[in-house]
Order: C-alpha cells, then sequence, then structure tokens
C-alpha cells in the first residue's frame, strides 16, 4: 500500500509539474502576446504586459516636482482636448488615480533622455533622471491611449480613456536622431516647423537640422547684412513663384523657434551654405565671388542645380563676411552644433581666379580640394571659438578633415566614407541617400526600406562605432512645395527613422513593425497629418 501510495505521489507530483510547465509556457505566450499589442514607436527597450487597467476620468490628478511643472502642463494639454478634462496639477502627494511625475538621481544609467514609465490600475509615475526623460515618459504614455486622444476636440465616440497596465524602461540607442528640412529652395512658414517640433518630440526625434541658405535664398535675418533678407529671401518677380514659397525668419521668428523646440527637447542646428550653393548671397553682394556676378536667384528648376560660382576662397572680404554672419547665427541658436554645408563646391571658378591662386601659393596648397579643406578649417576655428563644434556634408573629408570636425554622411553610393570618417576619430551622422533621402519617392525608399536601414556597419570595430552620433531623414524641398507634400514625403516613413535612432538593434521586427505603423496611420490622421498611403504596409497578416 505504501509502494502505490507513493507512485501515486509521484505521479500527482508529475501531472501537478506538467500543469505548472503548461501554465508556464502559456503565460509566457500570452506575455508575448500582448506585448504584440503595444503600439508606440520608437519600441522601447524594455516593455513588460501586466494586469489590469488605468482609466483616466474628470477625477484623475497630475502630481509633480515643481521643477516638472512645465512637463505636468504639457501633458495636461496633450490630454485636455479630446478628453474636455482639465486635470489639475498639484505637488506630490496623493496616491491613487494621479499620474505622478517625479525626478530620480538613480536613473543616471538611463542617460538623460531615459525614463521609466509604469502603468498600474490605481496609479500611472513617470520617473527619470532629468525633465527631459520626463517629456519622454509622457511621449509613449501619449501613445498608449487609443489614437482618439489624439484629436483636437472632444471625442464623442471614445469616452473610456483606459490604458493598459505596463512597466516601460527605455533610453535611446543614439544621441542624435534628426531631420534636415530645406527652407531656401521652399520657405516654410514658423507655424510648420514648430507642427514638425511637436511631431518630432512624439516620435523621439531630437534634431532639426534646418537648411537656411542656398542659391534659392536666405531665409534668416542677419542685422548687419539687411540686403540678404531684403533681396536674398525673395525670388525674382519673373518667376511668378507664389509668395508662400519665399520669406525669412527674422530673430524673434528664431527665438520663438527655438524656445518652443526646447520645450520639446529638439535642438535645432542652423545650416549656412559655404563655399557652395551660396548664389543668395552672391546675388545681393557679387563682389564676394571670383568673378563679380552679376548673379540673380532663381527657382530650383529654372537654372542649374549646382552653380559653378561660389565664395571666392581669396578674398578676405569673404571671411569678413562669414565671421559676422556666423557670430550673429551664434548668437541665436543655443545648439551645440553649426552646420557649415560643405557640400558640391565645383572649382572650376577657383582654378581661374588670381586671388584664388595665389591663396593656394601662399598658404602651400596642392590643389583646389586642399584650399577647400583650408577654407573650412579657417572657418571651424572660428565656430570653434565661439563655442560650438562644426559638422558639415561629408565633401569636407577632401583635401583632409580636421581632427575635431563632425561630418554628415549623405553620398550613399561612397560606401567606405563612413569608415574613413570614425577611423580618424571624427563623429559622424548617417543620413545617406540609399535610406534617408525623404524627397525620394516611395519606390526608392519606401517606410520599410528606411526601416531596414542599419546605421553601424559590421567593418566597425567597437570603438569606432562610437564615433556615429545617429541618424537622419533628410528633406530637399525642389520637388514636393507644399506642406501637404512634405507631410507626404516624410509620414509614414520618418517613424522607421525614429525606431532605427532609438531602438536596440537586436529589438528590431519588421513585421511587428509594420503592424505598428498601419496603426499609427490613425494616429497620424487624429493629428492631421497628410500622411501617404504606402502600399509597401499593406498586407499584413
Ligand atoms: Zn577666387
Amino acid at each position: 500500500m505504501k509502494l502505490r501510495a507513493t507512485r501515486m505521489k509521484r505521479l500527482s507530483d508529475f501531472v501537478l509539474i506538467m500543469f505548472i510547465l503548461l501554465g508556464l509556457v502559456n503565460c509566457k505566450q500570452a506575455q508575448e502576446e500582448s506585448v504584440q499589442n503595444f503600439i508606440i514607436i520608437p519600441q522601447p527597450v524594455e516593455i513588460t504586459p501586466t494586469a489590469g487597467v488605468f482609466q483616466l476620468n474628470s477625477r484623475t490628478k497630475i502630481t509633480c516636482d515643481e521643477e516638472l511643472r512645465s512637463k505636468a502642463e504639457q501633458l495636461a494639454g496633450f490630454l485636455k482636448p479630446a478628453t474636455g478634462y482639465n486635470l489639475p496639477i498639484t505637488g506630490i502627494g496623493k496616491r491613487k488615480n494621479v499620474i505622478s511625475l517625479s525626478l530620480d538621481i538613480s536613473l543616471n544609467n538611463l542617460g538623460n533622455e531615459g525614463y521609466k514609465l509604469d502603468v498600474r490600475p490605481k496609479r500611472i509615475t513617470i520617473t527619470a533622471s532629468s525633465a527631459v526623460g520626463i517629456l519622454y515618459g509622457i511621449q509613449s504614455l501619449r501613445q498608449l491611449f487609443p489614437a482618439e486622444i489624439e484629436r483636437k476636440n472632444i471625442s464623442k465616440t471614445n469616452d473610456s480613456w483606459s490604458i493598459p497596465c505596463v512597466s516601460i524602461t527605455d533610453n535611446p540607442r543614439f544621441i542624435w536622431r534628426g531631420l534636415m528640412l530645406d527652407c531656401s529652395r521652399t520657405f516654410w512658414s514658423k507655424e510648420y516647423i514648430k507642427r514638425t517640433l511637436r511631431l518630432m518630440s512624439l516620435y523621439k526625434l531630437n534634431v532639426l537640422h534646418l537648411h537656411l541658405t542656398d542659391d534659392q535664398g536666405w531665409r534668416i535675418e542677419i542685422e548687419k547684412y539687411p540686403e540678404l533678407t531684403q533681396k536674398g529671401a525673395r525670388f525674382p518677380a519673373k518667376w511668378n513663384e507664389p509668395k508662400e514659397r519665399e520669406g525669412f525668419y527674422t530673430k524673434n521668428d528664431i527665438r520663438e523657434i527655438v524656445d518652443y523646440a526646447t520645450q520639446h527637447n529638439v535642438a535645432i542646428v542652423p545650416e549656412i551654405e559655404m563655399p557652395g550653393h551660396s548664389m543668395a548671397v552672391l546675388a545681393c553682394y557679387p563682389e564676394l565671388s571670383c568673378t563679380g556676378g552679376p548673379f540673380e536667384i532663381h527657382p530650383f528648376f529654372k537654372g542649374p542645380s549646382v552653380h559653378k560660382d561660389i565664395f571666392c576662397a581669396g578674398n578676405e572680404k569673404t571671411f569678413e563676411f562669414l565671421e559676422n554672419v556666423l557670430t550673429e547665427v551664434v548668437e541665436m541658436f543655443p545648439s551645440e552644433y553649426i552646420h557649415i554645408g560643405g557640400d558640391e563646391a565645383p572649382k572650376k571658378r577657383w582654378e581661374m581666379c588670381k586671388k584664388c591662386q595665389a591663396r593656394l601659393i601662399e598658404e602651400r596648397l596642392k590643389d583646389e580640394h586642399e584650399l577647400q579643406s583650408w577654407f573650412i578649417k579657417r572657418i571651424e576655428k572660428l565656430v570653434s571659438g565661439q563655442g560650438k563644434k562644426l559638422i558639415g556634408w561629408d565633401e569636407i573629408l577632401e583635401g583632409g578633415l580636421s581632427s575635431t570636425a563632425s561630418v554628415m554622411y549623405w553620398r550613399g553610393w561612397l560606401e567606405d566614407v563612413p569608415e574613413r570618417v570614425v577611423s580618424k576619430g571624427n563623429d559622424i551622422v548617417m543620413s545617406p541617400t540609399s535610406h534617408c533621402y525623404f524627397d525620394y519617392k516611395y519606390e526608392a525608399i519606401s517606410t520599410m526600406k528606411a526601416y531596414e536601414y542599419e546605421p553601424v556597419s559590421n567593418k566597425l570595430s567597437k570603438e569606432h562605432s562610437n564615433n556615429i552620433l545617429g541618424v537622419q531623414a533628410n528633406f530637399w524641398s525642389h520637388i514636393d512645395r507644399t506642406e501637404a507634400g512634405v507631410d507626404k514625403q516624410l509620414f509614414p516613413r520618418i517613424l522607421s527613422i525614429s525606431e532605427v535612432g532609438w531602438s536596440p538593434n537586436n529589438k528590431k521586427d519588421s513585421t511587428y513593425f509594420k503592424e505598428k505603423v498601419i496603426k499609427q496611420l490613425i494616429r497620424l490622421e487624429k493629428l492631421g497629418v497628410n500622411y501617404f498611403h504606402d502600399p509597401g504596409l499593406k498586407n499584413v497578416k
């Protein structure tokens, strides 16, 4: 009997263990499935679904440390239009039905932009070591709500604002997650820039690079040179360009844009092009060219896309002009970086110019490429003397790169450029034509192609890969010249760049990402974004 009882016991233990194991497997499956129900872009580093829901209602309070009051106001502002709730903001104290924002120095290990978001049935907490991290926790929380939360007026179809309980720990892969807007070929209004900043912040993009000068127009007020905006910001009347395509930002506009960007954790990196793409300047000050002009601005498709007339490198007045301009630019933008262009500068004029050739001899330079390198290094001294770092398009490599300049990689067909840059110890931002040029059609760069981009080549050593600052999408405004047109070119594929720049490489999952983008389209629609119906996003199971 005893033996039988033991066998029975063993059998029942075995059955019990099997049940537990099966239960664990099921539970794990259920948990994995529910992770896939979360549609946050960019994908957080760690996301653990837990039981229950948090129900937002008119009695919910936002509690915060005093220094986070402006973030609490931003959160209340996001939630108000669709819910109609005026959520009160109070100090930390209340325990139930609250969204709590607080700083926690122990989260330093997540960096300046990292955060923890914990949604429980009675309470939501967002903690971070800085206000920036809190903002990103808020942006993730926003995406946990139904897309209806983005409506500009009270939702009639959704009065139950419940969100699933979850625990998220998150921080970015790269420090530079950018977008470049070309404001020269087409001018974009201050309101459009602010809207872009709001959308960038939602998807945790943190650098807006404004291409402020080019052959088609000078777009920023410089007090010392009023001609630049009186003449250089306008297309000549004979081209009959619509008025909204030209103009410039005043110093007050820039102040407003920079403040707004700071609230949304976006650094504005201004670009002042040199020595090429400078027709807007030369039309105003032809004496800064090699030939003396005259020159005229024209819409992009009404003349050469790259002009052979560029700043004269042999003329001291060129450097006096650029120093004065950059001094005013540096004062306007708190960003760590100043972009100086440096791309597509034909050397034809320099070859024929007495002043440029004299400079070549005087500085013992081998050729005109070295003259460009000398030009950029001289500008870098000026920029770093004003406490800023210089970044330029990848042509600044030619003729020799200074040890401290950073490079923006764009010529996707030159595959060795990133390695050449980082092996010298210089920093690089990846924005190649192959994946990041969003003026290209979706046939060339689909949402999924952009998502598949990996900024760090496996050829690079760990040490060198640390010089990759991040990734950036570029939008040149010569083809699509309306706000609705830019929306289509940027959305939804900018979401791919957001995830490439933020999420760990080993968390990449194309099927899951595709499903998330399709669901995010509903959110974009509520936000009034005129996104493109990318055929590559269909056929999701
Ligand atoms: Zn010259």
